[in-house]
């Protein structure tokens, strides 16, 4: 006899073990970091048993959802600025039967407040003062993943690359769809992502 442990999701969904998820496990208004990516994100999160994320900017709540999928004992606060994004954080968290605490209001406001993390994801927003906040307060050791979309934010992750080390990733991925009768790669704007150890 096997006994196998199943997360199962509101209406019945078997949840796969590996990360990234597909994205309609989500509810999400299209700010969500997508499944490709979103797995590149968690391998460099690298999360362990017991382990505490930060997930800054948490969006849908898909990045500490599955930090907190992961393992054993993981602990999660996301931070979120848009009241109607961290409520629908907090439903998607509930549906798949994980507990983050989602924080509502501005990362650089909230961080002083907060358990000490082992890893820190950026999904967006990253800007020079809360860079430079969050490089003040973490305990050497922490893993640090930040994900650029913009031009002004990849610069942001350059320079911090040049300065502090780490690997510097730029991702761009293309997806077959319909070119009228036929199919073309679509492609989604490149994602940059910085990861280093404080
Ligand atoms: N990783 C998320 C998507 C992040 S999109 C997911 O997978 O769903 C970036 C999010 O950061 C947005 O929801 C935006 O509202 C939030 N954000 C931007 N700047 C912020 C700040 N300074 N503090 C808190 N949240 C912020």
């Amino acid at each position: 006899l096997v006994t196998v442990a199943l997360t199962v999701a509101g209406g019945g969904r078997v949840i796969p073990r590996a990360s990234g998820l597909p994205d309609d496990v989500f509810d999400h208004d299209g700010q969500i970091t997508k499944r490709p990516v979103r797995a590149l994100a968690l391998s460099a999160l690298a999360p362990r048993a017991g382990e505490m994320l930060w997930d800054i900017g948490a969006g849908s709540g898909s990045i500490g959802i599955e930090w907190l999928l992961a393992g054993p004992a993981m602990r999660c606060v996301g931070i979120e600025a848009d009241p109607a994004r961290a409520a629908r954080a907090r439903a998607n968290a509930a549906r798949l039967g994980v507990d983050p605490e989602i924080r509502e209001g501005r990362a650089l406001d909230l961080l002083p407040g907060l358990p000490r993390p082992d890893a820190v994801f950026l999904g967006g927003g990253a800007e020079t003062a809360l860079m430079k906040a969050l490089w003040d307060l973490l305990p050497a050791g922490t893993r640090v993943v930040a994900h650029a979309v913009t031009l002004e934010t990849e610069a942001l992750l350059t320079i911090w690359h040049a300065r502090a080390g780490g690997s510097l990733l730029r991702v761009e991925l293309s997806e077959a769809a319909p070119l009228g009768r036929k199919r073309g790669w679509k492609a989604s704007y490149p994602v940059v992502q910085w990861s280093v150890t404080r």
